[in-house]
């Protein structure tokens, strides 16, 4: 599943490859791909210039001139390719961008999972998934102190506290496992009984490991690629998750894996130590 920074990959791809680009037409091959009446859809976006491309969490926003946006959701498989419009049809593409200069924007998605919902500009806010998103994971945004009183209020452990969106956005399954690490922190520690120190350990780690993530183009787990086809390079830098077995990187114990709220959890035993 696309965590954020391959989120934000797809977005800087998409920003690189389509921006500007006037849309004749709009080709929907699944109807339940698209929240809301699909014909409203492709006769809104007829016409219509992709402005830029946002992104709230993992939700990726399009925006397009008279003042509408597409939410678009690429859930566990969702692909976006730019091709000529030439070139036949994959058998997973579900919808079409088609542009006024040969072009096309397709959104591929072998489970079906992903989601389309066209707004207007502004009113992404009251999307149900979008209005529950705690702050994105910058300097700017992403606080200290919010982060520790939220922790403060949680009564689920921290690995699940953190998968939930509210307290921080961006977090899946790859990268908690991750930020807990470098944190000397143990998955099922409850989220009420981290110390301001590691809370604030963890929010520096939180920031740092999702900026080098976004840096390094993502990550690439069984078939996520961004827009362009390139395989991100972030696996190369994980230290926990999936490495189940293997030394930890920092005192050579071997890596365990649990199940934590249902999710395969990676962690070392010796590091993250589970205080009573
Ligand atoms: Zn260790």
């Amino acid at each position: 599943m696309p965590e954020l920074p391959e989120v934000e990959t797809v977005r800087r791809g998409l920003n690189d490859l389509v921006l500007n680009k006037q849309i004749s037409s709009v080709d929907v091959y699944y109807d339940k791909m698209i929240i809301g009446d699909v014909q409203k859809f492709k006769d809104t976006l007829a016409g219509k210039v992709i402005e830029t491309v946002d992104r709230r969490g993992k939700y990726l926003l399009l925006r397009f001139s008279g003042d509408v946006t597409v939410i678009s959701h690429l859930r566990m498989e969702g692909k976006y390719y730019v091709k000529s419009k030439d070139e036949p049809l994959d058998k997973h593409t579900h919808v079409v961008f088609n542009f006024v200069d040969g072009t096309t924007l397709r959104y591929n998605d072998t489970r079906k999972f992903g989601r389309m919902e066209l707004v207007k500009t502004g009113m992404e806010v009251n999307n149900s998934g979008i209005k529950k998103l705690g702050p994105e994971p910058t300097v700017d945004t992403f606080k200290v102190d919010d982060f520790y009183q939220a922790l403060q209020k949680k009564k689920k452990v921290i690995k699940t506290a953190l998968l939930d969106q509210t307290i921080v956005t961006g977090l899946g399954n790859i990268y908690v496992d991750e930020v807990l690490w470098m944190s000397k922190i143990h998955p099922q520690t409850p989220a009420k009984n981290l110390s301001y120190d590691e809370a604030k350990k963890l929010h520096d780690n939180i920031i740092k490991e999702l900026n080098m993530a976004i840096e390094a183009g993502g990550t690439t787990i069984r078939s996520y690629t961004d827009a362009f086809r390139n395989e991100g390079g972030f696996q190369f830098s994980l230290k926990v998750y999936q490495k189940t077995g293997e030394p930890c990187q920092r005192c050579q114990t071997p890596i365990e894996r649990i199940v934590v709220g249902q999710r395969g959890t990676h962690f070392c035993p010796k590091c993250q130590i589970l205080k009573p």
